[in-house]
This record gives C-alpha cells, sequence and structure tokens, in this order.
C-alpha cells in the first residue's frame, strides 16, 4: 500500500480513505481537519468527502450509524480509546442550494464532484480537502495563502455567503478568536452590514459557536469585535446594554470592559466554560440597578447580584444552555459579592457560604473572585485576605479532629465494657483518641476494644486523668492542622 503523506493521520482515518479508493470512489479528508494540519495543531475530529453515497459508504464499513439529512455516515471504531478517533465521519460532496431565509439550505443535494462541496464551505481556509495517499491538497480559493496570511475571508462574495446562512458571521468572530486570525477587510464590512440576520437564526446553533468562542484563546478580543460589528445586540442585548456604563470609583473601568477583563482572566488561567460565563456575566445586573447616591457622591449597584443572576438565567435560557450549567452559572453570579474582610468575618460567616453554594462550587467561586479582581485592574489577584479566605474555606471542609474518628463509637464502649452511659465512656474514648493520635494505626475495631476493657478496670480518678490528657492532644492536633492549613495558604 502506497502511503505517502505530509502529515501523521491515525490509521483509523487512512483505512476509512483507503476503503473507499479500494472500491473505486474518491475521499479527502476536508474542512477543519485539513486546516489544522496546515497549521501544525491537532485536528479536533477527522472528516471524509467522497463521492459515494450514504448507501454505498454503509456497506463498506462493518460498523456506521446514518440517520440525519445531510448523508453524513459515522464509521465507528470501537478499539481506540481516543475520543476523535471514536467516531470518523464520512459525507457524501454537497451542493447547497435555495436559501429563503438565511439560515441553512432548504435542501441538500448530493453531487459527484468535490469542487461543489469546495464551494458551499463557509471560509477559504475551512475549504480545502487532502488526499492523504496521494499527498495532495485541493486549494481551490487560496485557503492556504489566507493561511499564511492569518486571515478569514469567505469563499465567494460575503454578502451572498452571509445572506445564505448568517451564522457564517458568527462563525468568522468565532474561528478568528480560536486561531488568532483577523477578518478580511471586506468579509468584515459584509458582517456589519448584514449583522441583523443573526436574529433569525436558531439559538441552539448560536450557543455552540458562543461556547467555541468563550473557550477560545482570544474571548475578550472576540467579544469586543461582536460589539463592535453589531452582532452582539442580536443575541445578548443585556451584554451590549453594559457598554459605557461608568461605576463607582473603585472601579477603572466601565462594566462592560470590566466584565470582558474578568473573562479573559479566566481565559488565561485555562478554566472552564461555567467560570467563563460567570466571568461574563457577574455585573450584568449592574446597568438596570444603577443608582446615583449624594450621600456618597458616588454611583451604587444595591442587589445587583441578585438582579444579575436572575437575567443570567434568563439569558441561558434562551440560549438553551443546559439545565446543569444554568443552575452553577446562575448560583455563582448570586454569590459572587460574598464578603471576604477576614479582619472581620468569623468561620460561621465562611460556612454559611460554603451551604449556600455548596462544597463542590465554592472554589469556583473564589476563582470567580480572581477574575473579578484581575477584571478590575487590581494589581493582585489573591492577596493576603484572599489567601486567609480561602484557608478558611479549608478548615470548615474538613472533619475535626474528633472521637468520631475511631473505629468504636460510644455504643461499641458501653457493648465491650458493659458500663453505662455517663461521663466514663468520654473519658474511655478521648484515652482511645489519644493512643490513636499518637499511632494512626492503633485504629481498628480489635485494638480500640481492647484497649477499651482495659480502660474500664481503671479506678475513676485515673480514667479521668487519661481522659483529660486525650482531651488535650485533640486540641494540640487540631490547632497543628489549622497550621498546616494557614501556612499552606501562606497566611498566619
Ligand atoms: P473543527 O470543529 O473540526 O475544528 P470547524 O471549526 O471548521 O472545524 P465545524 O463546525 O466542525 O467547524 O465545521 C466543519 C467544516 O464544515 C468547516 O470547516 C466548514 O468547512 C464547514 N462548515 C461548517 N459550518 C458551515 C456553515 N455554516 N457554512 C458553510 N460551511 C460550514
Ligand atoms: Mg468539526
Amino acid at each position: 500500500m502506497n502511503r505517502q503523506t505530509r502529515f501523521s493521520i491515525p490509521k483509523e482515518v487512512l483505512d476509512v480513505i483507503q476503503a473507499l479508493h479500494t472500491a473505486r470512489f474518491q475521499a479527502y479528508l476536508v474542512g477543519g481537519c485539513v486546516r489544522d494540519l496546515l497549521l501544525g495543531i491537532k485536528p479536533r475530529d477527522w472528516d471524509i468527502t467522497t463521492n459515494a453515497t450514504p448507501e454505498e459508504i454503509v456497506k463498506l464499513f462493518p460498523k456506521t450509524f446514518y440517520e440525519n439529512a445531510y448523508g453524513t455516515v459515522g464509521i465507528v471504531n470501537e478499539q481506540t480509546t481516543d475520543e476523535t478517533l471514536k467516531v470518523v465521519e464520512v459525507t457524501p460532496y454537497r451542493l447547497e442550494s435555495e436559501y429563503s431565509d438565511f439560515r441553512r439550505p432548504d435542501k441538500v443535494t448530493w453531487s459527484d464532484k468535490l469542487e461543489d462541496d469546495l464551494k458551499r464551505r463557509d471560509f477559504t481556509v475551512n475549504a480545502m480537502a487532502y488526499d492523504p495517499t496521494k499527498g495532495q491538497t485541493v486549494d481551490l480559493y487560496k485557503g492556504q495563502s489566507d493561511l499564511a496570511a492569518k486571515v478569514i475571508r469567505t469563499v465567494g462574495p460575503p454578502k451572498d455567503r452571509f445572506s445564505e446562512d448568517a451564522l457564517r458571521m458568527l462563525r468568522a468572530v468565532r474561528l478568528s478568536a480560536e486561531l488568532g486570525f483577523a477578518i478580511e477587510t471586506e468579509t468584515e464590512k459584509a458582517i456589519a452590514r448584514h449583522a441583523e440576520n443573526l436574529g433569525k437564526i436558531s439559538a441552539e446553533r448560536i450557543r455552540d459557536e458562543f461556547i467555541r468562542l468563550l473557550m477560545s484563546k482570544e474571548p475578550m478580543r472576540a467579544i469586543v469585535k461582536l460589539e463592535s460589528l453589531g452582532l452582539l445586540s442580536h443575541f445578548l442585548p443585556e451584554l451590549e446594554k453594559s457598554v459605557g456604563v461608568k461605576q463607582n470609583q473603585a472601579h477603572k473601568y466601565e462594566v462592560f470592559e470590566h466584565l470582558l477583563r474578568s473573562l479573559q482572566c479566566a481565559a488565561d488561567k485555562n478554566w472552564p466554560q461555567d467560570i467563563r460565563l460567570t466571568a461574563l456575566f457577574h455585573d450584568i445586573g449592574k446597568p438596570p440597578t444603577r443608582e446615583w447616591s449624594d450621600e456618597k457622591g458616588d454611583w451604587t449597584f444595591h442587589g445587583h447580584e441578585v438582579v444579575g443572576a436572575r437575567m443570567t438565567k434568563k439569558i441561558l435560557e434562551r440560549l438553551r444552555f443546559s439545565k446543569a450549567v444554568a443552575e452553577r452559572v446562575v448560583m455563582l453570579v448570586r454569590w459572587h459579592m460574598f464578603f471576604s474582610d477576614v479582619e472581620q468575618i468569623s468561620l460561621s460567616a465562611v460556612r454559611r457560604l460554603v451551604a449556600h453554594v455548596g462544597a463542590e462550587n465554592i472554589w469556583d467561586l473564589m476563582n470567580v473572585r480572581v477574575c473579578d479582581r484581575v477584571g478590575t485592574g487590581r494589581p493582585k489577584e489573591t492577596p493576603y485576605r484572599l489567601r486567609k479566605y480561602k484557608a478558611m474555606i479549608d478548615m470548615v471542609l474538613r472533619d475535626p479532629v474528633s472521637v468520631g474518628m475511631l473505629k468504636i463509637d460510644g455504643t461499641g464502649v458501653m457493648e465491650i465494657t458493659k458500663l453505662p452511659a455517663g461521663p466514663k465512656i468520654g473519658h474511655i474514648l478521648h484515652a482511645l483518641l489519644d493512643l490513636v493520635l499518637d499511632d494512626p494505626k492503633r485504629n481498628t475495631k480489635e485494638f480500640l476494644e481492647g484497649e477499651a476493657s482495659k480502660l474500664a478496670k481503671l479506678s475513676d480518678q485515673v480514667l479521668k486523668t487519661y481522659g483529660e490528657q486525650g482531651r488535650t492532644a485533640k486540641e494540640k492536633e487540631e490547632e497543628k492542622e489549622l497550621q498546616k492549613i494557614l501556612s499552606r495558604h501562606k497566611v498566619q
């Protein structure tokens, strides 16, 4: 078999192409994966295009699925552990015709020409095909030169291409954020002119592009672009309303810029989607709650976190985010204002916050605070106060040193010793705890039962002394553990 290729293509993918060739069909890698190969980055998935029909494709492979309007057949690879190779998608060459409503073609027609399939693709960098068996790139629209120049340009006249499918405008901005490319001038002008057509696109399609934009390296630049091109108001009017909204004196940036800088911080830290969404929306309630205070001589935003949580819920529901994501993000927005002056709060205040947001979310909330600070332009992202606050969270989350750690409880001691309930049981438990703190290996049921029987025979006075020794040891151990937490967070 002659497999000459410039790139390293996984065997699973080559096998599919080879099988199509053997059956005398054409087959090429196409779209995002070709672009990524040429850029030297790992493709997210592998798409193959062919002149075979879905029925013809299905016949060639042992396990496939085919259940969509586009003719895409999924070739299933059960052996591989690589997620991107579990399903390799093969789609017949397509020709798109008849766009009447700015979204998706009215019907999908198959073609026997590769050219037709490339012509219908959105951008030149996405419109290349590659035959790995020949090492041949098919590049009809100067995609390689646009890759080198780092520009996003439509295949054909931008005006036509954006009228066919308005989502492409959002895709242009998303792709430019993912690749760090600029949008070519004519393409960009056409977006500015046709931005309102984005209003006709389904929430699900917008959401998918929006998520990829948020998860890119440059979400801040991308959202600035969305705003300047007039796309933002068509799916996030609430965010658009924060443009130019001045804040109080503690803030260097107006609300929009603050939100974008907070989001960019989350991206720079490579934090997950929910933190990015929260960073972007945490102050979304500020524009509607802003009031001038004569007394303070400054703007106030009372209750903006409550209003903001409600707005965030609406936004995420409108964009059809999953219920789980919406709930988490809304909750993080709701509690982002937690008071963190450690000089003035007690452990029980921290405990209350943990109860509000849940132990599983508390660290995300701390990260939101970091984004908030960085987005405000504060020099230190985790000052002493915040580190101390984190230490306090660790303290309330840990299990305290107590007789509850023992592999025997009060009832167990009473059964073994035949003693009635009373202070003696407490003394015995604490004496046992003393033994276990000295050597944790002793914390077994057998050992502790044996020791409990011995202890029960001691005089009340001696037993009480042992019990007190245990209580002192417990306090010392507690103190030691708390100190460890403090020094782990570099605070005192
Ligand atoms: P990947 O996700 O594989 O990195 P991608 O970022 O280009 O690729 P996808 O949404 O997976 O985006 O689309 C795969 C390919 O399908 C694109 O490279 C493009 O050629 C084509 N494509 C996707 N959406 C459109 C569209 N709305 N109009 C025209 N072509 C499109
Ligand atoms: Mg893809």
